[in-house]
């Protein structure tokens, strides 16, 4: 028997066995990031198409993770759903944009909004609603300048969804629909749910000039959006032609590499503290 698991495990030293180990240790150094204070927030500037002013900073997370570098969230966010942990980094996130937000006031910065991303798993989260409240006091940040990100896929627990949506549209935060287009779609929801905005996918606008669907897409998500009074984000705006389209489309926000990348706290402060 043993010479047997021998084989079998020589059998599976592969890249399968070594993915699962990546994994696996990845997933133990994950659940001590938060207390090792390992993850950081990049915030990148969002721009009003008409007036050309920054508006607000989409928060990103970021991991430092003391011998890989910094990992980016595509690579653990997964993960963090998966095991559970999501919930916990999602609340860290909230915590740490609305403080850094409200610090960035105090300092004197224009005030603009913030907006964070919320998981499915931590929008569905039974205490969503009253950690959003005793942040938004702690903090003394007004809501106002809050925005939280969902994706479609909320949608599909469509009662649940509406009742703490109303919930934080009670609170005064600004609610945005994420990657609009790519998810479960429904155009029930957009009329149901009290949406603040609409934010493009970047695989739509990155395809505007060179594809006639996707820029016939974009001007009907734009119309669409503002018979329903919902005002429009364009994320992963790379290009003058890009923004130019947006514009003359009547887009309204604009974010993405023309304008910058994703920041850490102090090149933003070196940029917009003294503006
Ligand atoms: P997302 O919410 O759709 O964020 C936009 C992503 O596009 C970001 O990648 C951003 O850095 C990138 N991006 C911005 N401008 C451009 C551009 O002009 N061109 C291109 N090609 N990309 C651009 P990032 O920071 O790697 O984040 C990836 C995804 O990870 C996010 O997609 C979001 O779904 C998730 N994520 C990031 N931070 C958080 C978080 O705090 N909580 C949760 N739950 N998810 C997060
Ligand atoms: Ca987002
Ligand atoms: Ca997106
Ligand atoms: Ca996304």
């Amino acid at each position: 028997a043993k010479s047997q698991g021998k084989n079998r495990y020589v059998v599976h030293t592969s890249e399968l066995l070594d993915a699962m180990l990546d994994d696996y240790m990845l997933e133990v150094d994950l659940r001590r990031a938060l207390e090792k204070n390992e993850f950081v927030l990049h915030y990148q500037p969002q721009i009003n198409n008409e007036t050309g002013q920054l508006i607000g900073f989409e928060a990103l997370i970021r991991w430092q993770h003391p011998t890989l570098g910094q990992i980016p969230p595509d690579k653990f966010i997964k993960l963090a759903e998966e095991n559970g942990m999501i919930t916990q980094i999602g609340e860290w996130v909230i915590d740490e944009a609305c403080t850094q937000n409200k610090k960035w006031q105090d300092a004197g910065m224009t005030p603009v909004k913030v907006s964070v991303n919320l998981s499915t798993q931590q929008f569905l989260t039974r205490n969503l609603i009253t950690y959003m409240e005793e942040v938004l006091e702690r903090t003394g940040i007004n809501p106002a300048y809050v925005v939280v990100e969902i994706t479609e896929y909320m949608a599909m627990e469509y009662e649940y969804s509406i009742h703490v949506l109303e919930q934080l549209k009670a609170l005064g935060i600004g609610i945005s629909i994420d990657d609009f287009g790519t998810g479960y779609s429904s155009l029930n929801y957009l009329k149901n749910f009290p949406i603040d905005y609409i934010k493009i996918d970047k695989s739509f606008v990155s395809e505007i000039m060179n594809n006639e669907q996707d820029a016939v897409i974009i001007k009907a998500i734009i119309s669409l959006a503002h018979n329903l009074h919902k005002e429009v984000i364009a994320e992963g705006v790379e290009t003058k032609e890009q923004l130019e389209f947006l514009k003359t489309h009547q887009c309204d926000i604009s974010q993405g590499y023309f304008f910058s990348k994703p920041l850490p706290v102090d090149e933003i402060e070196r940029i917009y503290l003294d503006q």
